[in-house]
């Protein structure tokens, strides 16, 4: 270690140290990332971490602030000893804007364009044709139109789906019409054949799909979440698919996770699951923001996208 060293405390269960090292050492040759229990992670100004042990950031007596690894910033606001005086930081990464919108896309496009029909039939080797659908008789709500869900219902617009969005706050995006608060909440699920959440996980979203939602949505809507688990009724939901009248779920995020072997959705006919991959974070596209952030919070500053714990996302 030299006088130029800063540590920075890493932590995320996904990627080896090494993942993020290498993209920060492009940057600049100052900054040494030291796991949890590393003697000199006592020193460490800044953390940067996705799903920290609960507790273990308030160990840490000289740390200024964090940085989520992700966009989402549950993981850091739902442990109760979190400092109050403590710097966040998340990012806003437009890759990561653009793969959940691929992501979405591909959820959607397979029941619109009859996928699995068209997989069963090529295996029989039966040559057979479904009726064309319109994009525009479809509508497709996304429940949260924030730096993730407003890029994503903008794409599935420009595809031609009727699109509306929900948000806490009204939004100007093309092509989407903007809802808020309840009256928002009851029509986009009562109008969507396809519901995609890209909610953050707060004490207001938390079960946000229950049996009453499910309930509400229309018969044959397909239900796609990329937002969190915890938002979801999981055993409502697989009641909703069981008596048809939800069409089918394309989830990336789950309660537990990883999904227990044992849970009734892995195995569930009208469910695919992804093990939370539709926006990874690469450091590719992110270092420089996370580089920035830590430099930030050192000399006392905001980091770039700081987070307002209040507020809750
Ligand atoms: P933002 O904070 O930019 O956007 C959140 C959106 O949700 C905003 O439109 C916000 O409304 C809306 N919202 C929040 N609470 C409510 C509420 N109670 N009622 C109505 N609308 C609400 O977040 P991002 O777009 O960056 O990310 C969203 C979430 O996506 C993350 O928190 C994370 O959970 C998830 N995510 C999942 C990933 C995955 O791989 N599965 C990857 C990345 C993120 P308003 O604009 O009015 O504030």
């Amino acid at each position: 270690m030299t006088d130029q060293d800063i540590i920075v405390i890493y932590h995320s269960p996904d990627y080896p140290i090494t993942y993020w090292q290498e993209w920060l050492d492009k940057l600049t040759s100052r900054i040494k990332l030291v796991p949890l229990d590393a003697p000199e992670a006592s020193m460490a100004e800044v953390m940067i971490t996705w799903n920290p042990p609960k507790g273990a950031i308030a160990t840490f007596p000289k740390l200024k602030g964090v940085v989520s690894l992700a966009q989402g910033v549950d993981h850091l606001l739902s442990d109760p000893t979190l400092p109050q005086d403590l710097m966040i930081g998340r990012l806003i990464d437009p890759f990561m804007s653009q793969s959940m919108a691929e992501w979405v896309l591909l959820a959607i496009l397979k029941e619109h364009r009859d996928d699995a029909i068209y997989h069963v039939a090529a295996q029989r080797k039966e040559w057979i044709k479904t009726i064309p659908k319109i994009p525009e008789d479809f509508t497709v709500s996304v429940m949260g139109i924030g730096a993730i869900g407003g890029h994503v219902a903008e794409k599935v617009a420009n595809f031609g789906f009727s699109v509306l969005g929900w948000s806490r706050h009204e939004k100007s995006l093309t092509g989407v019409i903007s809802l808020t608060g309840k009256d928002g909440f009851n029509r986009c699920l009562a109008e969507a054949d396809y519901v995609v959440s890209v909610l953050p996980l707060t004490a207001e979203t938390q079960d946000v799909y229950n049996a009453d939602s499910f309930a509400q949505m229309k018969p044959g809507a397909f239900f796609i979440n990329c937002g969190r688990g915890l938002q979801v009724d999981e055993d409502a939901l697989i009641a909703a698919l069981d008596s048809g009248h939800l069409s089918g779920a394309c989830l990336d995020v789950f309660r537990v996770e990883p999904l227990p072997q044992d849970h009734p959705l892995w195995n569930h006919p009208k469910v695919t699951i992804w093990p939370h991959v539709s926006a990874q974070t690469s450091p590719v596209t992110a270092a420089t923001q996370v580089y920035d952030s830590i430099m930030a919070i050192r000399k006392g500053n905001p980091p770039v996208n700081p987070v307002n714990p209040a507020r809750g996302y």
